[in-house]
């Protein structure tokens, strides 16, 4: 997955985003056919598809920096999928779906504000 597509949340809304050994899928949500991203090499079905759960539960993680207005709270940016999750006791990510796009638009904002402000 590139980096740039992480710092897209608002447009990534609209997307697939089935996900496959790190790559993730840029064609139209509901699309029909394989998943593919754009440029990417690999095409995967539905039954190659990565589980939801996103596999960096448990990684050892620094909080992430937040926005004048508190986001993301205490949450952590996955180094994985690129979702803000929850640390538990220990400061490791809890378990989490990988990042599919933002669940509301006040999320998708605050998001696309963090990535232009801590992004890369
Ligand atoms: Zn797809
Ligand atoms: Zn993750």
């Amino acid at each position: 997955m590139t980096r740039t597509l992480a710092a897209l949340p608002g447009a990534a809304r609209r997307l697939c985003l089935s996900r496959r050994n790190g790559e993730i899928c840029t064609r139209e949500d509901g699309h029909r056919g394989l998943h593919h991203r754009t440029g990417g090499r690999l095409l995967w079905n539905d039954l190659q598809a990565d589980p939801p759960e996103c596999a960096a539960a448990g990684t050892p993680v620094d909080p992430a920096p937040v926005l004048d207005d508190g986001f993301p709270g205490h949450r952590a940016l996955c180094p994985v999928c690129w979702a803000f999750v929850p640390r538990d006791g220990d400061g490791r990510l809890e378990p989490h779906d990988s990042w599919r796009g933002d669940e509301s638009r006040y999320e998708a904002d605050r998001r696309r504000e963090w990535f232009n402000a801590y992004g890369w």
